[in-house]
């Protein structure tokens, strides 16, 4: 069996779906690999690795041509459909929930879809395919670069003959997976850092990695199904906002990362907290994208400084901008997947196992994950690429 891997056409993405480093191990399991030409070089892996490594360097045409399951990142271009065949499987990070239109589509091409997002990431043989942990790892990580960086001051406290500089005030809202990641960078940097998070659980965590934890009066515990958080009640969002003013209002940085699964990401930085913020300081907020972020006031993929100093920052898609290391880790997220499916070196989905029923969205000309379906059932038509 032919394993592919495409060349990323998304503006401004640098990754890529496989790294040299996991073409042996397909190997082993008897697949062979092609690469469509370019498609590591944005992420620092020229065509040449992948030929040492013992892949064959292809064209484009080659690849939607003749292999069996192509590997990628973003959901296919409508150029990029168009050339997949029937029996093809792909394999990415393909939201389906946000596109159920785009997944029917590819069924009636009898394109197999499997979306890595889609894993139910409660079960613990799922870690090691959870592309939305590594990725957000990568983004919580970068958040903190980049506060550091647009920070006039040091994130340490340093003592020098010129006098002394106090350690950075951080606040992390949201302590997912980037929460935590951030927690810690800011940590190894030197800051005093607080975090907050309306499941109560996450104090633990938070506290585990020397942050203290901002425990509101309003008490709101929201935790929601899957590990995630439910959306708060007008009334608790209203009560959380007015308490955490106060808090924002004491810090250098803020970096926000706060999702509800399907819905908008939640305000916890009003327009009034980043007016109340000192001169110089910074947000940086990951959970921002065209349906808004948890800052009122970020524009998503700018910088906006505001008239009172404070910078903020929306970036898009920060895994791309740390393309060798993330797409490292989503490599071995796609290929551990991709070897749970395969026997005797061909693909065999056994729809009994929840990994399999969980991420096969479309299979021999139908849609089957319950999830996309219930939603085609309900969701007007109609969808955009995410
Ligand atoms: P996410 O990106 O959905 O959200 C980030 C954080 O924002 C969450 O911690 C959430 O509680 C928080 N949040 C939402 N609304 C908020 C509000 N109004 N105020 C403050 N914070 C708010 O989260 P994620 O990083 O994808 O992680 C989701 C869950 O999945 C977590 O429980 C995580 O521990 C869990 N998870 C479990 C495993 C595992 O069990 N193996 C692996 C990965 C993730």
């Amino acid at each position: 069996m032919k394993v592919g891997v495409a060349r990323e056409t998304y503006p401004d993405e640098r990754r890529v779906a496989l790294v040299p480093d996991s073409v042996k191990k397909l190997q082993d399991a008897g697949l062979s690999v092609i690469v469509e030409r370019g498609a590591g070089a944005t992420a620092s892996f020229p065509d040449q690795s992948y030929v040492d490594a013992g892949a064959k360097v292809v064209n484009t045409a080659a690849l939607y041509g003749t292999a069996d399951v192509i590997l990628r990142i973003h959901r296919p271009s409508a150029d990029e459909a168009k050339m997949l065949r029937e029996g093809q499987t792909v394999i990415g990070l393909f939201a389906p929930l946000l596109d159920p239109h785009g997944m029917a589509a590819l069924s009636r091409q009898k394109v197999n879809v499997v979306s890595l997002d889609a894993i139910p990431r409660t079960l613990s043989r799922s870690q090691a395919m959870d592309a939305l942990s590594s990725q957000a790892n990568v983004a919580g990580y970068k958040a903190v670069l980049i506060a550091a960086n647009a920070f006039g001051r040091y994130f340490p406290l340093l003592t020098t003959p010129a006098g002394t500089a106090k350690p950075a005030n951080v606040l992390v809202l949201g302590i997912g997976v980037a929460g935590l990641q951030a927690i810690a960078t800011a940590r190894r940097l030197g800051a005093l850092v607080k975090a907050y998070d309306v499941r109560r659980d996450t104090k633990e965590q938070a506290e585990s990695l020397g942050a203290q934890f901002v425990t509101l009066k309003s008490a709101i515990e929201a935790s929601g199904q899957g590990g995630y958080a439910r959306a708060l009640t007008p009334e608790e969002q209203a009560a959380q906002q007015e308490e955490l003013n106060a808090v924002i209002a004491a810090a250098d940085i803020v970096i926000t990362t706060a999702q509800v699964p399907g819905r908008r990401p939640p305000v916890l930085v009003t327009k009034d907290a980043v007016h109340a913020m000192k001169s110089g300081s910074v947000i940086v907020d990951i959970a921002a994208s065209d349906l808004g972020g948890n800052c009122e006031l970020s524009k998503a993929g700018k910088v906006v400084t505001t008239p009172n100093g404070v910078e903020i920052h929306a970036p898009a898609n920060l895994p791309a901008s740390m393309p060798a290391g993330a797409s490292t880790f989503y490599s071995r997220n796609i290929s551990n997947l991709l070897l749970g499916f395969v026997a005797d070196g061909k693909l065999r989905f056994d729809f009994d196992d929840e990994v399999t029923a969980a991420t096969v969205i479309t299979h021999d000309g139908k849609v089957v994950q319950a999830a996309t379906l219930a939603l085609l059932q309900s969701a007007p038509k109609g969808g955009t690429r995410a």
